[in-house]
Formats: C-alpha cells, structure tokens, sequence
C-alpha cells in the first residue's frame, strides 16, 4: 500500500531500461540498475523543476499515483472479475455488453470508448496489446505497467504470443488457442480469467483479492491461495 513515489520511479527506471534492451522477460532479474534511465531522470528533473516553480505539489502527486496504483486500479477490475466469477447473470451481462455492466459497478471508462471483456476458458486464453500506442483501461486496471507501453511488448505480442506468455510465466498447452485483441482509443478490453480451482467457498472479496492486474490483461493467470507465489 505504502508503495512510494520513489519505488515507483525506481521501477519505471528498471522496466524502462530492460524495454530499451528488447527483453521483456528478464524484468525481474535486473532491479538494481545503478544509473537511472533517461526517461526516468527525464521524469524526474521535470517534477523537481514543477515542484520547485510552485505549480505542482510533491504531496499532490504521490497522492494521484498512489491513487492510480493502490485504489482505482487495478482493484476495480478485480471487483468486476470476482462479481462474473459468482454472478452467472451479471457475468452474462458483462460479456454481451462490457461497458454496461461495468458501470453498473459504478466503474466507467471515458466517453465513447467501448469496453469489451473476454472470456478466458479451458480452450481459450486472451492477450490484450496496444500495437499503436498504450491503450489502456485506466478507470479498470488503473497504471499501466511500464512493459505494456514497450515497443517488445507491442510488437512481440502479435508476432509470437506464446512466448510472451512463457516469459511471464504463462505456458499455454499448444492445444489452447491464445487470441490477440489489440485495442484502439474507442476499443478496450479486459480479460475475464477463468476462477481457479479450491475457491469455491470463497467470498466475492477474497475472490477479487486473488485477481491481478497482469491476469486482467491477460498475461497471467489467476492462481489460488495455496499455489500462490510467482508472477501472478
Ligand atoms: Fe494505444
């Protein structure tokens, strides 16, 4: 929860760095860079320049960042994927018309852009990428990760999907299909992952507390308690 406004930088700066190699897989085996990225430096002068100009608030923006990571994201889409998980009707609704049911949570993207969420089953399993830029559902999943924006990410995802997916931890069966769905400004999507096995007698809450963020972009699964650990 106490995530600061420093570690988040340090992690943009680690992500940033290994994007800028082409590898996305090894995020995790590089976090103690020495020298910041360009882009995170670059970040960084201009915050202390706005900050020191009076025209933003330290304060103001730890609290919008921390707002982004811990509260609106990517909580709100686990609340959605949990409510489909023990909802049979609601998760009916969600996939026959994304943005209604969503804000029927009181969760909503910006205007005019159509939210549609995917069904991950035994047979198929869904990726989202935004080969264009870094399309994201922000209002959902709040931050978007530094690799999603990543020119490997965007372009890897559509050439080799599955081994993406490897790289995350994800090895698919080559009997399951992996669907790509890139989004656009007025297309986004959510991937609705498949409930893991042992949480039948979980509550709605400690449901949405197993979803995570990469799982509703659809690099990851949702794994149960027991199992836990990993990327998930
Ligand atoms: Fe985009």
């Amino acid at each position: 929860m106490d995530t600061s406004r420093r570690d988040f930088l340090t992690g943009a700066a680690t992500v940033a760095g290994v994007a800028a190699s082409g590898d996305v897989a090894h995020a995790d085996d590089h976090q103690h860079q020495d020298v910041p990225s360009d882009v995170a430096l670059r970040v960084k002068s201009l915050e202390s320049l706005l900050v020191e100009k009076g025209l933003v608030d330290s304060a103001a923006v730890d609290a919008l960042v921390d707002a982004y990571e811990h509260k609106i994201g990517p909580r709100n889409g686990a609340r959605v994927v949990a409510r489909a998980w023990v909802d049979p009707a609601y998760k009916q609704r969600l996939l026959a018309n994304g943005t209604a049911a969503i804000a029927e949570l009181g969760y909503g993207g910006s205007n005019g852009v159509d939210l549609r969420v995917l069904e991950n089953t035994a047979m198929v399993h869904n990726l989202v990428v935004c080969t264009l830029c870094s399309c994201y559902i922000w209002a959902i999943l709040g931050l978007p990760p530094v690799w999603y924006k990543s020119a490997p990410y965007r372009s890897r995802a559509i050439i080799d999907p599955r081994g993406v997916l490897r790289e995350f931890g994800t090895v698919l069966p080559e009997n399951i299909e992996v669907r790509v769905w890139d989004s656009t400004a007025e297309q986004r999507y959510l991937v609705l992952p498949e409930r893991p096995a042992g949480t039948e007698g979980f509550s709605e809450e400690a449901l949405a507390s197993l979803v995570t963020r990469d799982a509703m972009i659809g690099v990851a699964k949702v794994t149960p308690p027991q199992t836990g650990g990993g990327r998930g």
